[in-house]
């Protein structure tokens, strides 16, 4: 359309590899627009481990997932990236003039001539009910994630999971915690599938003394069907640990049960897969589309390793290897950072 944001580069997925193909890009001065269905920059670092060691990039003996990702968005703060977060990338069109058109899940689109893939293992979604027919009431009775707290407050409401999002909504919807937060419900019952959590043990402690004081109510058990009246959900049936089903009243159903990575609209792109991997080569990493790239754990090769370090180097070959399409009469040479006076220029430190 006539606001496409036009640009010489868009990364697809901000990990840990979307992050430092920004770098290698800014060394040869281009700018770039990165997108990521999360809201946050860091991929999997960030969404499974952000507190676990990493002991094998080089010359960083050990780091957390959250550091590394703190230490690259550092790093590439000279380059000026536009980030466009909390939306995925669904449409790639190959248009007349050579360049691509891109557009995300909000609408935000560009005209680029370059892309970077760098999708990992997919954008996570989070995982949803399977409950025959309740599909239709999500967004209106059934939610995967709270945009808007106040739709919430003086409701009946049914919490699944046993994790850390489930028990702070729980806790932060329940009448009874003087937490200060301004959106109490009506009533908050907290079901799982059993009776443990994955949570920090502070909001589990938390719950089962509002649980004792009578403030909200933990069930154990697993939602197996729903009763629906005019179009309308009004309870759930949940089977307990005991065989049992119980009907439950419920007017606002919230399920966290974790995001999942899915390769999603990646796989519509018309570009070679091997085994939901996009086959590149291992000169540019460039796709089975010209000035389509594809870098760190969503490509495949003879050989790949899904390893950080290895979507690194894959991303300082596909900026070289993209630059023909970029800037074709520009002649590029390696500089290194350490003498390179244009280099010092470019990141900022001259
Ligand atoms: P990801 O980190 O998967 O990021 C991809 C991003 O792209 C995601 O944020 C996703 O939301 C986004 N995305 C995908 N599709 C779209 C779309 N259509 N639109 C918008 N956004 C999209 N590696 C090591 O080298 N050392 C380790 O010690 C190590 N430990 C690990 C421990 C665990 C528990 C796990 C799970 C992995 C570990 N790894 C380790 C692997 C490492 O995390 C991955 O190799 C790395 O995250 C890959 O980076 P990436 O940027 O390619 O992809």
């Amino acid at each position: 359309g006539p606001d496409a944001i036009q640009t010489d580069a868009v990364i697809v997925g901000a990990g840990p590899v979307g992050l430092f193909q920004v770098f290698e890009l800014g060394l040869l001065e281009v700018k770039a627009h990165i997108i990521d269905s999360l809201a946050y920059p860091g991929g999997q670092c960030i969404e499974l481990y952000p507190d676990k060691p990493i002991y094998d990039i080089p010359a960083v003996p050990i780091c957390t997932g959250k550091e590394l990702t703190d230490n690259l968005l550092k790093q590439i703060e000279p380059f000026g990236a536009t980030f466009h977060l909390g939306q995925e990338v669904t449409t790639v069109l190959k248009q007349e003039d050579g360049r691509f058109f891109v557009e995300t899940s909000k609408g935000t689109q560009f005209l680029t001539k370059t892309i970077f893939i760098a999708g990992g293992v997919g954008s996570f979604q989070p995982r949803t009910l399977k409950v025959d027919g309740i599909d239709k009431y999500e967004g209106n009775q059934l939610h995967y994630r709270v945009r808007n707290p106040a739709q919430f407050a003086g409701k009946n409401l049914v919490i699944v999971g046993g994790g850390d999002s489930a028990l702070d909504w729980a806790l932060n919807f329940c009448a009874g915690n003087a937490d200060g937060s301004a959106n109490k419900a009506e009533s908050v019952i907290l079901l799982h599938r059993r009776d443990g959590f994955k949570a920090a043990p502070a909001s589990v402690a938390k719950m089962r003394e509002l649980c004792d004081a009578y403030e909200m109510q933990f069930v154990v058990g697993q939602v197996t069907d729903i009763v629906e009246a005019d179009g309308v959900l009004t309870d759930i049936k949940v089977t307990g640990g005991d065989g049992v089903t119980r009907v439950m009243p419920c007017e606002q159903l919230l399920v966290f049960f974790g995001l999942s990575p899915k390769l999603g609209p990646i796989a519509e792109w018309g570009l070679a897969l091997e085994r939901k991997q996009i086959v590149v080569d291992t000169e540019k990493f460039q796709t089975s589309v010209p000035g389509i790239f594809a870098v760190g754990d969503v490509n495949t090769y003879p050989g790949k390793k899904k390893l950080i370090l290895s979507g690194f180097h894959e991303c300082a070959l596909a900026a070289f290897g993209a630059m023909p399409y970029i800037s074709p009469d520009k002649r590029i040479h390696l500089q290194y950072t350490t003498t390179s006076p244009k280099l010092h220029k470019v990141l900022g430190v001259e």
